[in-house]
């Protein structure tokens, strides 16, 4: 896809250009909105300098020159905006300025010569940390750089733990934030949705409904957890998960097999196959 893009959209230029952002896909559209957001993130060591934009990119101590000059700087030091450094390197000449911020890149200029070699590519490094770069890319350090950071929850180590299934604790992520797609949440989007239990069909489908309060969802957690929970055994979603995050806190993953996929099969259950042929397959299993 790559080498298409090249082909076809970048057609020789640099993708740092300005372009048309009406044409193309639009995932073309959305990675040419987000060169800002990547700007940021990117820093080219020079070599030979030919892929690497001379205004436009962070190669420079002074970072991206266009940004530190401003587009007057292209004019009066007379270099085109879609420059490669290697050009400007080859063919320019060095004159006075008026404007500091120009002799300054004529500096800039002179110490990027001096490291030039025709035969080595220039190297791109991602910022990994602040401060911090590396030559490979990396999504996760990426992300959490882009994300914004929170205290932890006090149940984050019963959902994301040690050889989780990924399908199942993303559900019941979204299920301690009250954000699944229950009767009751669906019907505020579409008033012509049925709000009703998919398997007792008596009352609201809500989230502490459809996993405990619920007859059948209460038999079959019931059933399973009995043996597990003893005393403490509840049908109270919050109840619950201050029961787990206590106990895992105190180091203890026994509740894990149980809660985790239970609480899921509940959703996916109601979500997936509803019929009441379905329903009492499970429940004879149960039984
Ligand atoms: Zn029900």
């Amino acid at each position: 896809m790559g080498r298409w893009l090249h082909m076809n959209r970048i057609r020789g230029n640099s993708v740092w250009l300005p372009a048309n952002h009406s044409q193309g896909s639009w995932m073309w559209r959305q990675i040419l909105q987000s060169r800002t957001l990547a700007e940021s993130f990117l820093k080219v060591v020079v070599k030979n300098g030919r892929s690497t934009c001379f205004w436009l990119e962070n190669w420079s101590s002074m970072g991206i020159l266009l940004q530190a000059a401003g587009a007057r700087g292209c004019l009066e030091m007379g270099i085109q905006v879609e420059a490669s450094v290697e050009e400007v390197l080859l063919t320019h000449r060095r004159r006075r300025h008026r404007r500091p911020i120009l002799n300054q890149i004529e500096d800039e200029i002179v110490s990027a010569r001096s490291l030039y070699t025709v035969e080595d590519e220039d190297v791109y490094w991602w910022k990994v940390k602040a401060d911090n770069y590396k030559a490979q890319f990396s999504t996760r350090a990426t992300y959490d750089q882009l994300r914004q950071h929170q205290d932890r929850v006090p149940w984050a180590a019963e959902i994301w733990f040690k050889h989780h299934s990924p399908k199942f604790s993303f559900i019941v992520w979204l299920a301690v934030q009250n954000r699944l797609s229950t009767g009751d949440r669906m019907v505020v989007w579409n008033a012509n949705v049925s709000a009703t239990c998919s398997f007792c069909h008596v009352n609201i489908e809500t989230r502490n409904h459809l996993f405990f309060t619920c007859s059948y969802s209460k038999k079959v957690w019931e059933s399973l957890a009995r043996g597990i929970l003893c005393n403490e055994l509840t049908t109270d979603w919050d109840s619950l998960v201050q029961i787990i995050s206590r106990v895992t806190e105190q180091g203890k993953e026994f509740y894990y097999p149980v809660s985790v996929p239970v609480d899921c099969l509940h959703y996916m259950e109601r979500k997936e196959c509803p019929s009441p042929w379905h329903s009492s397959v499970y429940s004879c299993k149960i039984d």
